[in-house]
Parts: structure tokens; sequence; C-alpha cells
């Protein structure tokens, strides 16, 4: 990466309204992460090389797509909804990933590197300076998932719900019996409707 810790946290607190803890580690990830794969210029030359999933929605997210360019609605970052504040860093070119999840230890090394900091977050925020990548982080090289479909770029396919008559991109509907099928439809969705408008 080629801004420093400090210059990323500022854009954080752009995108996100505030700095919290979960910037600093969101940005230490996104740091780590384009390291370990070589991507080092996320935001520019290498724009096209890093796809990142985040496995939550909370502060993390916002830092690591602000530290590094990835956008949902460019495909370059992929949510899994898992619950947990962790990141897979992938290069597209060298088809090379690394997940990072912060560990739970380092919240009582936090207590325990400033105990003088009377506000717990506070002391986050300061540990989550401190501590080592070692300390803060699981790092694993990993194999990711991902296919033509998941692909930035036009959609590579659009097919319509039988049931719905609405249009479906990028091979996420559902076969069944030779009828073609959302996901909602076919097994329910987020929603349920309740009346049209
Ligand atoms: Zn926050
Ligand atoms: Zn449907």
């Amino acid at each position: 990466m080629r801004q420093s810790l400090d210059e990323i946290l500022t854009e954080c607190e752009k995108l996100h309204g505030h700095l919290c803890a979960g910037q600093l580690l969101g940005a230490r990830m996104a740091i780590l992460g384009c390291r370990l794969i070589e991507v080092e210029d996320p935001r520019g030359a290498d724009r096209k090389k890093l796809i990142v999933w985040v496995e939550i929605d909370r502060c993390m997210t916002d830092a690591v797509s602000a530290a590094t360019g990835v956008r949902l609605g460019r495909r370059s970052l992929k949510h899994a909804d898992y619950g947990k504040v962790a990141a897979t860093f992938f290069n597209v070119e060298t088809e090379r990933a690394v997940r990072i999840a912060a560990m739970d230890e380092a919240r009582a090394f936090a207590d325990k590197l400033f105990p003088a900091i009377e506000n717990r977050k506070e002391r986050q925020l300061c540990a989550y300076r401190e501590l080592r990548d070692e300390e803060l982080f699981k790092v694993e090289m990993v194999k990711v998932r991902y296919d033509e479909m998941d692909r930035p770029g036009s959609p590579r396919s659009r097919v319509t719900c039988i049931e719905c008559g609405e249009g479906i991109n990028d091979g996420r509907e559902i076969n069944r019996e030779g009828h073609v099928l959302c996901r909602p439809c076919n097994n329910g969705g987020y929603y349920t409707r309740t009346a049209d408008i």
C-alpha cells in the first residue's frame, strides 16, 4: 500500500463518519492483506487485481473499502454474512488469497497494554495501532470460490424468473426441472410480499 496508516485512516474517517477501533482493524487488515498478495496500489494501478470478501457488515467493512477502493457496486467487494471480523484478499492475476481474522485476544491485549486509559474504546484505539500483526490477526492462505459469473464488468447472463417475472443477472438463478426461478421464489428470501402498491 502506498499510503501510511494515518493517511488511510483519514480516508476511512471520511467514508465511515467517525474514527473507531473498527477503522483501525480494517485499515491494518487491508494493509497486511494487500502486502501478502502483492497488490501494491489497490486504488490506482492495481485496482483491477483486487477482490475482497468481508465477513461482516459493520465498521471494519467501511475501512477495508476506504483503504483499498473495493466497492460492492463494482463487484470488487463481496459480502459473506458470517458475522465475523474477518476478510479475504484475493489477487485475481496470481490467484493468491489470504484470509485475515481479528483475534479476540487483541481486546485483552488492549486492556493489559493501556490500563491507565479508562475508556475501553480509547484503549482499543491505542492498542490496535501498537500491536504487531501477529498479536492482532490470524492469517491463513486460502483458495476462494470465484468464477466467471463473479467477475467485475458487464453482466455475463440475464434470464427471467417464471414466477415473479423479474430479471436475474450473472447465473444467480435456480434451474428446477427445466424452469428458471430466482432464489427467493425458489427457496424464500429475506422478504415476503405483503401487498402490491
Ligand atoms: Zn465505526
Ligand atoms: Zn422470482
